[in-house]
Formats: structure tokens, sequence, C-alpha cells
């Protein structure tokens, strides 16, 4: 089975996402990925290591434009015979994912947290993670959108070969005047470790609380949307239903009260801690661990005791 995945280069790194994508194509078949942009041979070959055959770059352009993208992917799928596409769920994938589906008839999997099984069934997160579904394309040519943080990146090979490739990929439409990545070491989407507050730290004076804790425990920081429609906190932190939606090992959440539209975006966390003084606020029934109490005390009490491990 020959299956592509296109793989964000753009960055100063590779991202956490592209690795798991190409472990997951692996255990579907053989794998070519397509990038774009100017990153150099040896960090792109450095995919190998996760089970790339080859990597295809189409350096003809740099930027995330979904449509020359769709296009580029489109031309390095006919180019290989590709019979699965897989991306990552993220922001890019979520854009070209659908456009790719109709340019090339085939059906698509948006949120996949598993390798299809026996029958070809794929697992699915649905209802914002409240639930698990198995859906089963009946196209022969199949797109799959991995969910960040289903699967650990593998290294189990060596460095792949990169070849120039021309996708076809056209004129923008677009003109991007500024990029701005936002503050902190840990993208959002890709942290296995997340420290979030809400409302109930009351003003952006004491969010050294949360950054303190984050800190010490190498984790990015997230708030609820009141924070960030407030500015106490910058848009790209927000998660849920409306920000950005994660699935971290550990969420640890500090006078955030748990309203539906928050747990959309976090409850597919393996371990949630909520640190909050109301022991009936609904995020205790989503918690693995609660802490009825002021974020005041607990969290600088928490930040010491990770700094004595
Ligand atoms: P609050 O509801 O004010 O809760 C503050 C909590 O802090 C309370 O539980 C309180 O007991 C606790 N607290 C107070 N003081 C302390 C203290 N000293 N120590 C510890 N705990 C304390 N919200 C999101 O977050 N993400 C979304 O994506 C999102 N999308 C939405 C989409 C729609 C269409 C709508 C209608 C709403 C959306 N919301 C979203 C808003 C959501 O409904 C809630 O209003 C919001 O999540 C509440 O934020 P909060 O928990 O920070 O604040």
């Amino acid at each position: 089975m020959s299956v592509l995945v296109y793989i964000n280069s753009n960055g100063e790194k590779i991202a956490k996402n592209a690795f798991e994508a190409v472990t997951y194509s692996k255990k579907i078949g053989d794998v070519t990925v397509v990038t774009n942009g100017k990153a150099d041979d040896s960090m792109l070959a450095q995919l190998g290591k996760y089970g790339a055959s080859k990597v295809l770059v189409d350096r003809s352009f740099e930027g995330i434009d979904e449509q020359q993208i769709t296009r580029l992917v489109a031309t390095a799928a006919e180019n290989v015979g590709a019979e699965t596409i897989v991306f990552s769920n993220d922001l890019i994938g979520k854009a070209v994912a659908p456009r790719l589906s109709v340019k090339l008839s085939a059906g698509l999997v948006a949120g996949a947290t598993g390798v299809p099984q026996e029958d070809g069934t794929i697992p699915v997160n649905v209802f914002s993670g409240k639930a698990h579904g198995f859906v089963k394309v009946n196209t022969d040519k199949k797109i799959i959108a991995l969910l960040p943080n289903s699967i650990q990146p593998e290294e189990t090979g060596a460095d792949a070969a990169v070849e120039e490739f021309n996708g076809n990929a056209g004129d923008s439409r677009v003109t991007v005047k500024e990029t701005k990545l936002p503050e902190g070491d840990i993208p959002l989407p890709e942290a296995e470790l997340v420290v979030s507050g809400g409302r109930g730290l009351k003003g952006p004076e004491n969010w050294n609380l949360i950054t303190d804790l984050a800190t010490e425990l190498g984790a990015a920081t997230a708030c609820s949307r009141p924070v960030a429609d407030s500015d106490w906190r910058p848009h790209h932190e927000h998660v849920g239903q409306t920000g950005v939606a994660i699935r971290p090992n550990l969420y640890i959440a500090a006078g955030i009260s748990g309203a539906i539209q928050h747990l959309a975006g976090v409850n597919g966390s393996k371990t949630i801690v909520v640190i909050n003084t109301d022991d009936e606020a609904p995020f205790f029934k989503a918690a693995d661990y609660g802490v009825v109490g002021d974020a005041f005390e607990v969290l600088p009490k928490l930040t010491e005791a990770v700094k004595k491990f």
C-alpha cells in the first residue's frame, strides 16, 4: 500500500505531529512524505527514521496557502500512486484534507485516533472527544487526518532520501504581510503538559501562578475563553469548542468552572487535574484528580513541590 503524508516544514524544526503522522502511516504501508518550503535536506531526511522511504520537497513556494498545498498533494499523490493520504488534523490538515477529498473524490476520515482495522474501519473521536466512533471509507483512495497526540512517534529506520519535486502548486491568491510566532517554547497543540487558568485567577497580574508552575513542569500555558476575551492572555492560548482542541498527557486547570464549551477542547486529555474553590464546579466531574481549594494557595505549593523533584 502506497501512503503519502503531507507535513508542514516551514518552521525551524519539524513539529512532533509530523513525526506522529509518519509513524502512523508506516503502520499502513510504504511512506512517501511531501512538503514545501525551504527546510534543509538534513532536517527533512530525519523523517526516514520514523518510517518515510522518500521525501518530496517543492521549493517553489513557502507558507501555508491551502489551495497551493492541495494542488501540491494532489500532484504528489498521482506521482507516487498513493492509495492513502495522511495529514495531521492540525490547522493545515483541517483546511487541506477536505479540499483534497473533493478534488480526488476520495473519502475523508477526520479526527482519526488509530490505524485502520482488518475490515478497514478507522477509529475516530466524535462529539468533541465525548465518544469514539468507527468509520469506513468506501472509495479506493482514502484521506486520513490524524488527531495530534494519538500515537507516539517511533524511531525505527535511517535517514530518508530527499528529492526536489515540482507539485504544480500554482500561484497563491494570498499575500502574507507578516508572520508572528506565538510566545513560548512549546506550541500548545503539541504540548504533553498544559497548565491552564480561568476567571478564578481574577486578573492578568496573577498569571505568574500559572507560568511559574508551567516553567517548572516544562508545560505550555492555556486559558479559558473569557480570559482571552478580556485580553488577560493571547487568543492562541484559548482552549475549547471555539479555541484550540488539545490532547495532552496532563491538563491542570485552575479557577476554571468546566463549562461544556471548555471541556470540548480538553476532554481528550489523558489526565485532568482541577483546582477550584467550589466543590460543585462541573469540571470536577471530568477530573481524574481534584483539589477543592484556592488557586492562590494551591498553585504556589504545587510549584514548590515540583521544584523539589
Ligand atoms: P467562570 O465560569 O467565571 O468560572 C471561574 C471558576 O473559578 C469558578 O468555577 C469558580 O468557582 C472558580 N474560582 C473562583 N475563584 C477561585 C480561586 N481563588 N481558586 C480556584 N478557583 C476559583 N469557554 C471556553 O473556555 N472555551 C471555549 O472554546 C468556549 N466556547 C464557547 C462557545 C460558545 C458558543 C459559548 C456560548 C460559550 C463558550 N465558552 C467557551 C464560554 C463558556 O461557556 C464559559 O463561560 C467559560 O468557559 C467560563 O470560563 P471560566 O471557567 O474561566 O470562568
